[in-house]
Formats: C-alpha cells, structure tokens, sequence
C-alpha cells in the first residue's frame, strides 16, 4: 500500500466510480457514494503540493484544482511583487480590488491571497506558497 501514491489511489478510485455509473438510471449506487467519500479523505489527508500546467493550477498529488485570489489594491508595492511573481509563473489568478468584497470576505489588509479555501495574509507566506509551486 504504501508504495501507491495518493494520485494513483484516486485516479483507481474514479475508474471504478465510471464503471458504477449507470446511464440507464439516475439512482446512485451507494458504493459510488462511499467511494466519492474516500476520494475526499484521501485530499483532505493530502500535503497538497501544486503545480501549473495546462492554465490550471492543480495538486501533483491528488489532483484538487485551486482557484487563486489575490486581494489587493494599484498602488501598493507588495501586492505589484505578489502579481508580478504571479505572472512569473504563469499561475491563474483572478485579481480583487473591490472594497465591499473585502469587507464582506474578512479582507483587513493587503496583499492577501485565497488560495481554495485557505487564506494567506502576507507578502511573506504569499511569496513562499508561489515560490513552492511547481511549473510543469
Ligand atoms: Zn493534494
């Protein structure tokens, strides 16, 4: 087992989701739902390292594509050094600048960037988390 890596369990998990499926009928076969289940689990225990490629920016381990925010304003000099490395990488990125969304999304300072689910809230961990990614 453990020589398998989380790609591969995943990737063996979703063939035999494929072949569960039945196009003839819209009732789920509960094992597709605890396999679907267990696809989670094993992205959720994952240390998702990601990498760019194909426009995407995607985990190299369990496959889970991310969307990028960057938060940030035009003047602000740390925030030209976040996009800049950004766009070194070629990393997707949607860019925020609305003052309404940052308050309604918790945005106190800037550069901050949302990466999925988790937030970075400096030009430090931001610079980190991009210099990690991978360019394929
Ligand atoms: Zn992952």
């Amino acid at each position: 087992m453990t020589d398998r890596t989380t790609f591969e369990l995943i990737k063996e998990k979703e063939a035999q989701i494929e072949e569960l499926l039945d196009p003839s009928t819209f009732t789920l076969n509960p094992k597709v739902v605890e396999l679907q289940q267990d696809i989670e689990n094993l992205r959720s225990e994952c240390s998702h390292e990601y990498a760019v490629a194909d426009g995407a920016c995607s985990c190299k381990h369990c496959g889970k594509t991310i969307e990028i925010v960057l938060y940030k304003s035009l003047t602000c000099p740390q925030c030209k050094i976040a996009k800049m490395k950004l766009d070194k990488k070629n990393i997707p990125y949607t860019e925020e600048m609305n003052m309404e969304v940052f308050e309604a999304r918790g945005i106190k300072g800037i550069p901050q960037m949302d990466i999925g689910d988790k937030r970075l809230t400096s030009i430090r961990d931001i610079s980190k988390w991009i210099d990690a990614v991978e360019v394929k």
